[in-house]
């Protein structure tokens, strides 16, 4: 159930526990998000300091966004160097406010505390969304934010963007805070 580089839940494991916190949430009309996190620039990461001091810098990073969070929030390592976070109980408000919390952490501990040569800092892009914004299952909640995401990266890295839902007049959107 965990993956062995971070502790984080494994995605099998981590969507077993949405599936159950998605029903349960929906069946008590009680709020839930996700974040998804993706570390900026990692290949460059990798490509300067080599594949175990990146491997180190996932670990910090899972290590920041577990420590960010509460006991009773979900943290999947979603792919290589991407992570999921369920928030049961919090809307989208509240889920920028921890994602941002973790943004800062990572931006002022990450690079310290691995000791990175050339001043680097390292820093991670964010996408959030909530079940408000209407997703009718999990992988919907999850793309929600990963769009949300898409365009933290897009629009220069280190930020936290919010999945909007569409409305008749306007199509799907991201806003920033
Ligand atoms: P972006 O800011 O757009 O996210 O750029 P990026 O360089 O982070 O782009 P991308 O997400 O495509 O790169 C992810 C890289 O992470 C590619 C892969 O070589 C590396 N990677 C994946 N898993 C691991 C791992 O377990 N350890 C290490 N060291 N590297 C990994
Ligand atoms: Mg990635
Ligand atoms: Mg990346």
């Amino acid at each position: 159930t965990r993956d062995p580089l971070t502790g984080c839940l494994n995605r099998r494991a981590f969507f077993e526990v949405f599936e159950k916190e998605f029903i349960a949430a929906r069946n008590r009309d009680s709020k839930i998000s996700t974040i998804m996190c993706d570390i900026d620039h990692f290949k460059s990461i990798n490509d300067t300091y080599g594949h175990s001091v990146g491997d180190q810098v996932i670990r910090k990073m899972a290590a920041v966004v577990t420590e960010t969070v509460r006991e009773n929030d979900h943290v999947c390592r979603y792919g290589g160097e991407e992570f999921c976070v369920l928030l049961p109980g919090i809307d989208m408000q509240g889920a920028y406010q921890i994602a941002d919390r973790i943004r800062e952490n990572i931006e002022n501990q990450a690079a310290q505390s691995l000791k990175l040569t050339g001043g680097r800092v390292i820093t991670a892009s964010f996408g959030v969304s909530d079940l408000d914004a209407k997703a009718n299952d999990l992988t919907e909640l999850i793309d929600q934010a990963d769009g949300a995401l898409y365009v933290s990266k897009e629009s220069g890295r280190n930020k936290v963007s919010l999945y909007v839902a569409p409305t008749q007049a306007e199509p799907a959107i991201a806003s920033q805070l």
